[in-house]
């Protein structure tokens, strides 16, 4: 029987140990609704504001700027749509990039369908948005602008310092969608010029469905979950009290080990490139060559198609994926290869590889191998 290897980590992660044992007790003894005012009430409020705090610490914010969601897909919606709605009165007009997770492209569509006007900005072949065309791009109605902090299909890292820079003193909002970033990039919200950040504990080895919205401080967003006054009137629900505390338990945790990752993640992606080099199979790393999330690779194998390499892979015992999660399992081209406006070749054989906690060099070298017999194969029987 052939191990398993996971490479899928920008799709999810596995709840961590430290992480379950946080949770265990808020699913079962301290099972209490935060608003209620008895004892189980107050533990379980206690639990969720401790979490607040630990998360607001890591990103130098104030713990009441953190508003608490039910995953990165809603704090994206909360954020496009309620800056939108909030500020209509001033202008319709948002800017964003061809390279966004589809929580921010098709909230935007979505705008669009309700009055607003969407400016979708090109990136390079490297993935990367410039700076100048944003600043040609402004208007005065504009009032938002949502940019992710590094890509989920090839981990580029845009420019969100100078971009902030830019927009500061603009009257403009800037959202960025750090889900893949956050853990990963020191995010220092005290120094950093955003207004609006989204983060996802599932994608650092917290539990799924919990996400959280960072407000910096006199911005107003309007609500889109109507019912009780939770997370300030700006997130109507009863909270996900255990996934809050996982939330913060993952955080404490990518704390500790963010110095490790990278050099994990870098021997990790080392080893794939170099078993590929020696095995003399044509590859192409997709992103860009220095700003780049160190635990995604993507790598187009030209002369093979990402379909067949992810059937092929699967049945190896590898799991990777084309890109985004949402649009593996159709046959339809990445939006963002595409917007990198890689030839044909090359986008059509793209596979996204992303490194997590668990890998080891041993897996990632035999998985290489078998991807590199793969590749032989596949492009031997054309
Ligand atoms: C995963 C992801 C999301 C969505 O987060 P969920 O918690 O899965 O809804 C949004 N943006 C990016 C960049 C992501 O990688």
């Amino acid at each position: 029987m052939m191990m398993s290897i996971y490479l899928d980590h920008a799709a999810t992660t596995p709840v961590h140990p430290r992480v379950r044992e946080a949770m265990q007790p808020y699913l079962t003894d301290h099972f209490g609704n935060p608003s209620s005012i008895h004892s189980y009430g107050r533990t379980a409020r206690a639990a969720v504001e401790g979490s607040r705090d630990v998360i607001a610490q890591f990103l130098r914010v104030r713990p009441k700027q953190l508003v608490f969601t039910g995953s990165g897909t809603e704090a994206d919606n909360m954020a496009i749509i309620g800056a939108a709605m909030a500020n209509r009165e001033r202008g319709n007009h948002i800017i964003t990039t061809r390279a966004e997770h589809h929580a921010v492209l098709h909230t935007c569509e979505f705008l669009e369908e309700n009055g607003f006007e969407v400016t979708y900005l090109p990136v390079d072949e490297t993935g990367m948005v410039q700076v100048s065309a944003l600043e040609q791009a402004l208007r005065p109605n504009t009032i938002l602008v949502s940019i992710i902090m590094g890509n989920n299909e090839v981990g580029t890292i845009q420019p969100i310092a100078s971009i902030g820079q830019l927009l500061r003193d603009k009257q403009i909002l800037f959202h960025t969608d750090a889900v893949q970033a956050f853990g990963l990039l020191q995010i220092d919200l005290a120094e950093l010029p955003v207004d609006l950040l989204s983060a996802s504990a599932h994608k650092i080895n917290g539990p799924k469905g919990v996400g959280l919205l960072y407000v910096a401080g006199g911005v107003k967003l309007s609500p889109f979950i109507f019912g009780g006054s939770q997370e300030r009137n700006r997130r109507a629900g009863t909270e996900n009290v255990p996934g809050i505390v996982g939330f913060a338990e993952a955080v404490k945790l990518a704390a500790e080990e963010m110095e490790n990752k990278w050099a994990q993640y870098g021997r990790l992606r080392q080893a794939m490139i170099e078993t590929w080099q020696t095995s003399q199979i044509d590859f192409y790393i997709n992103g860009h060559p220095e700003q780049y999330l160190p635990h995604i690779l993507n790598v187009s194998f030209p002369g093979t198609d990402t379909e067949t390499m992810l059937l092929n892979l699967d049945l190896a015992g590898i799991a990777a994926a084309s890109g985004s999660a949402c649009s593996s399992g159709s046959l339809e081209l990445s939006h963002v290869l595409q917007a990198m406006c890689l030839d044909e070749s090359r986008s059509r054989s793209a596979i996204r590889f992303s490194f997590g906690w668990g890998n080891t060099v041993e897996q990632v070298n035999q998985a290489a191998v078998r991807i590199a017999e793969i590749v032989k194969q596949l492009k031997g029987s054309k």
